[in-house]
């Protein structure tokens, strides 16, 4: 049965002024609207806008003594996501596609991530300094203070755990935040809102406008009372937002698209690192991983021995609907996601590559109203190929051998991207030149694509800068003013 959800501004749940709405079905079976949104548009981004601008000038929420009361209420919300975990990660599964158990750990990597930043409550500090000036004391003092409105734009792939990476740090902070979903994945993002109202944040803090991105997109990104603007998405879209925010000169921080590659040495777990990357690096949410193993180049010495493995383990990947607890797999998001990951195959195949695994859409019986496709790994691909240069945003994985280290890192770093990268080796003077050779903003040895609040997460070159997450990207969200204050005569 389809759900009706609405918009929440200035604390309500509201429909679009216009009235239109618009569907959101289920990936893995197109027939199933999970539920209707409104259709907003700029004028109820306005309403938001004019609301947080209110809250923000009259309730206690941004004071600088009032972090601990803010901490509270991020705490109290980890406790009712954690209390709705069940129906909300179910929920996720329908909209976006991923397995049940990737949507719980989406809410758990939420829930620690607003537990991490509640920790600070109490602890933004600033720091006081006393000074000679010639014959007069001076008392100088810098102060963290909020920055006001942050928009947070949010992609289809993490609508929850990237969520919270914006939300927590702008909230903690004592910002206000407008939250734009992606148009195939508003769902669990409206419902989590609506629990940041129940756990206490005062109206207009935390607004959510649906709507397309032409419009609700754009409002957010012009309007000049939004003062900081996060974005996570393509690297093509990172640049219109870019462009479209610096007339007004606001913060942005933007993670955007990437490449990541893999290196696995001779002296690696090869069992080790096949399990890893068949189940948490390229197969995970059906490929649409920013963080990801999206290139592999394995020495030689084991690269027969490498490919048989990882084949084998893909073979076994159980395709299907999230919410079967024997799928490994769900489909893809959207239709276009789909197509995308064809035309890598066919670039691939037109190359004269290898299909080792996999290779083509899945259409017959309970795939037939889905956005499945294949997990699928390929080899003898040239150099040439789309695979090894773009961002292919789906389960696919192309292998390569290389001679020795230096030809994997300039392999690894051919591309436009710098997001994530990952080695498998035993030896410590091949992962420290790995981890100095590297051009990316974030390194795996050994182990999962793995996102944590302690550690900030952002890249490099094409894939964004700014970074989230960590103490850092709590500093991405206070302003620094900085007070000379005359005390009296020395
Ligand atoms: P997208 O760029 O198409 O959309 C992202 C968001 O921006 C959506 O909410 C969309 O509605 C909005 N948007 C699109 N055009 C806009 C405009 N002109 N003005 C304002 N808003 C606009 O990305 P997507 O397809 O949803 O997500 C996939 C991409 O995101 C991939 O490239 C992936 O690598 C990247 N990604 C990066 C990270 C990271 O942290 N670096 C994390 C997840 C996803």
């Amino acid at each position: 049965m389809a759900e009706t959800f609405r918009m929440i501004i200035d604390g309500r749940a509201v429909d679009a002024r216009s009235g239109e709405t618009a569907e959101v079905r289920n990936p893995a079976n197109v027939d199933e609207v999970v539920g209707t949104v409104p259709k907003g548009d700029r004028e109820d981004v306005r309403a938001a806008i004019r609301a947080a601008v209110a809250a923000l000038e009259g309730s206690w929420w941004p004071r600088v003594y009032e972090s601990r009361r803010r901490g509270k209420v991020l705490q109290r919300f980890a406790a009712l996501v954690e209390a709705h975990k069940d129906r909300l990660a179910r929920l996720l599964t329908r909209e976006q596609g991923k397995i049940y158990r990737e949507s719980v750990g989406e809410l758990d990597s939420l829930i620690n991530t607003f537990d991490y930043y509640a920790g600070y409550a109490g602890k933004i500090a600033g720091e006081v300094k006393y000074l000679r000036d010639n014959d007069s004391i001076i008392k100088v003092e810098t102060r963290k203070q909020p920055i006001g409105l942050c928009a947070a734009i949010l992609p289809f792939n993490f609508p929850v755990s990237l969520y919270a990476w914006k939300v927590a740090p702008a909230l903690i902070a004592g910002n206000a935040v407008l939250i734009k979903p992606a148009s195939t994945t508003p769902l669990t993002d409206i419902a989590l809102t609506a629990l940041l109202q129940e756990a206490g944040v005062p109206p207009g803090i935390a607004s959510i406008v649906t709507g397309p991105a032409s419009t609700v997109g754009d409002e957010i990104l012009r309007h000049p009372a939004v003062k900081r603007i996060a974005f996570t998405g393509s690297t093509e879209v990172g640049r219109l937002v870019a462009q479209a925010a610096s007339p007004a000169l606001k913060h942005v921080t933007l993670e955007l698209g990437g490449s990541d590659p893999t290196v696995v040495a001779d002296d690696a777990d090869l069992e080790l690192a096949t399990d890893t990357i068949v189940r948490f690096g390229r197969f995970r949410n059906a490929g649409q991983s920013c963080t990801s193993v999206k290139r592999v180049y394995v020495f030689a010495a084991v690269y027969e021995r490498f490919v048989d493995l990882l084949a084998a383990k893909t073979a076994a990947l159980r395709v299907g609907d999230g919410l079967d607890p024997q799928t490994d797999m769900g489909p893809l998001n959207n239709a276009q996601q789909r197509e995308d990951v064809e035309r890598f195959v066919a670039d691939a195949l037109a190359r004269r590559a290898t299909v080792v695994v996999g290779g083509q859409r899945l259409t017959e019986g309970p795939y037939a109203r889905g956005y499945f496709f294949q997990p699928t790994v390929i080899t003898d691909l040239p150099d040439d190929a789309a695979l090894w240069r773009e961002e292919c945003f789906g389960p696919v994985l192309p292998v390569m051998p290389v001679r020795d280290l230096e030809e994997a890192l300039g392999r690894a770093n051919s591309t436009s991207y710098g997001l994530g990268a990952g080695l498998w080796s035993r030896s410590d003077s091949t992962i420290e030149r790995f981890i100095e050779g590297i051009e990316s903003g974030i390194v795996w040895i050994n182990y999962k694509p793995l996102s944590v609040p302690e550690t900030p997460f952002g890249g490099v070159k094409d894939s964004g800068h700014g970074r989230e997450l960590g103490a850092e990207g709590l500093a991405e969200y206070l302003e620094t003013k900085s007070i000379r204050k005359y005390v009296g005569k020395a």
